[in-house]
């Protein structure tokens, strides 16, 4: 009989796992608390369904890992989602200059000489230099960190020259461009995971480069249809997912973990659990603290997180011919930056990503209307700003800054149906510790061997995958979770057998 597993959490990353050990025979269990699949992944409708949004990631990219997971379960991943390459990736809008950035290498080069003149050759030493360090990064990020003396290995010491230490983001870039404006365009990507570019660690150089390198995808449908097609995967290997199930509490023996006790009362046991829910979040909420050592609140709490962002979705009756993905940066980014990430205050000038999808994806919206997502990213919640008090506020200056910036000039008169969501509502209806969107920040001090393990460290037949454990947040990362996860498991099985 092959062993039962119980996955908390329907998100990328508890599917992902989900879809590989169900097609490999194990019986699995999805608990997850919402009514969706997907998690922050997921996504909802407004205006009775006329409008479709993804509720968190837009961009994709890596598309070979999710080809190597879907691979792995037996499926062929373009069964399931329509991929479409994004030509420009996106355009970026400094002082209303609208920059677009290409993954082909000649046009990138001619909109380098014509906005960033002298910097060419630069951009062409950047994605030499970290094709290089991001061949001696990837098997850090495919293996699993849980001795310290894996560090001493061959592997690590030859790319430890490779991770930037003691670098920013920033200062990477520097070495590479002379123009500031060019500078933030290939490092702007620290914000995925909810960083400064000035704090980030250098290694994350690798973020711009994998765009420029691999390209940005848009599947029919939105971002959305990943977590939906990898629940499909699940469900056709006999997997179940229990939706509306939420977990209440972690069941243990000791230090064994036994089973989970659901908010409906029901105990649910199995041989095997992985945990997907937000790390800090399941920490808190599903186990008592004298049951851990490490992960206590108290420890938590000395942890950095990510910041949050601010969500404005609307439905409009206008289609603007506006690019898929708009970043418009704030005119002092770095002191936008600091606001949100050390001060903690909202920004007077808040730097803004717009979500155009409806002009790539006819599929969100009727014929001449959009569903568009306004995001700007703002502190966490540790900034104990009153949400309730500053967001009319707050998403009247975004839309005065649309409307004086950019080409949606009219929005405010074409709003047919919207949504805001606050870092409040991240943490509060979407489960997300302190808001932080991006999970546990991604400073050296929180990565590999100092992140949660993949094999909890605290209980036995207990796991992790998602944003906030190894290998980190960001679809591509959360994949490889699962995959290290999974191998983990059945490795750990051919040996007790
Ligand atoms: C606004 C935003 C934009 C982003 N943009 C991108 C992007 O463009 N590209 C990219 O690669 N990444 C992006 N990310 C980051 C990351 O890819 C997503 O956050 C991703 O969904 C995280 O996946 P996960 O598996 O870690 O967790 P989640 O998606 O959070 O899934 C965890 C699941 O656990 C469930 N859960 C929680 N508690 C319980 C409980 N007690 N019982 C049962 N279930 C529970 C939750 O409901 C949720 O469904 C973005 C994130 C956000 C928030």
């Amino acid at each position: 009989m092959m062993k039962k597993i119980a996955v908390v959490g329907a998100g990328p990353g508890g599917l992902a796992a989900s879809m590989i050990l169900a097609s490999k025979g194990y019986e699995v269990h999805v608990y997850e608390k919402q009514n969706y699949v997907g998690g922050r992944n997921g996504h909802f409708t407004l205006g009775e369904g006329a409008y479709t949004f993804d509720i968190g990631p837009t961009f994709l990219s890596m598309p070979h890992i999710m080809e190597e997971i879907f691979q792995l379960s037996g499926r062929n991943v373009h069964d399931y989602m329509d991929l479409m390459e994004l030509s420009p990736m996106y355009e970026l809008q400094f002082d209303g200059k609208r920059v677009p950035m290409y993954r082909d290498r000649r046009k990138m080069i001619q909109v380098i000489r014509d906005y960033f003149p002298g910097n060419e050759i630069g951009y062409q030493r950047f994605m030499k230099e970290t094709r290089e360090q991001m061949e001696a990064l990837t098997p850090l990020l495919q293996t699993r960190h849980n001795r310290l003396r894996d560090y001493v290995s061959k592997r690590t010491l030859r790319a430890l020259p490779k991770l930037s230490l003691g670098k920013s983001v920033y200062d990477v870039l520097s070495q590479y461009f002379d123009d500031e404006k060019l500078k933030i365009a290939f490092t702007f990507q620290a914000k995925y995971l909810g960083m400064s570019p000035w704090e980030c660690p250098g290694a994350f150089a690798i973020l711009s480069y994998m765009e420029h390198e691999h390209g940005v995808f848009h599947p029919r449908g939105g971002v959305n249809q990943l977590s939906k097609a990898m629940a499909r995967v699940v469900e056709e290997h006999g997997g179940q997912i229990h939706l509306g199930q939420g977990v209440r509490k972690f069941k243990l023996d000791g230090k064994k973990m036994k089973a989970l006790e659901l908010d409906s009362g029901e105990i649910v046991e199995a041989d095997e659990f992985i945990v997907n829910a937000d790390f800090a979040h399941a920490m808190n909420h599903l186990v008592d603290d004298q049951e851990l050592t490490k992960h206590k609140s108290t420890h938590l709490e000395k942890k950095k997180y990510s910041c949050s962002t601010f969500m404005i979705y609307v439905g409009l009756d206008k289609k603007y011919e506006m690019p898929h993905h708009t970043i418009i940066f704030a005119e002092d980014y770095k002191k936008n930056v600091d606001e949100m990430t050390k001060d903690l205050v909202l920004s007077d000038e808040p730097s803004i990503y717009v979500h155009n999808a409806s002009v790539t994806d006819d599929s969100l919206a009727p014929e001449g209307h959009s569903a568009v997502y306004i995001l700007a990213p703002v502190p966490n919640n540790y900034s104990e700003l009153d949400w309730d008090d500053k967001q009319d506020l707050f998403k009247e200056l975004i839309y005065d800054e649309l409307e004086n910036k950019t080409g949606f000039h009219d929005i405010r008169d074409h709003i047919v149906a919207e949504k805001v969501l606050t870092p409040k509502q991240w943490e509060t209806d979407h489960f997300v510790h302190k808001g932080a969107t991006f999970s546990l920040g991604h400073q050296l001090s929180q990565m590999m061997y100092f992140r949660p393990h993949n094999k909890f460290q605290e209980f036995e037949h207990c796991w992790l995958v998602g944003g906030g454990t190894h290998p980190g947040s960001g679809l591509p990362t959360i994949l490889e979770s699962a995959r290290i996860t999974t191998n983990w498991i059945r490795e750990e099985e051919v040996q007790t057998t």
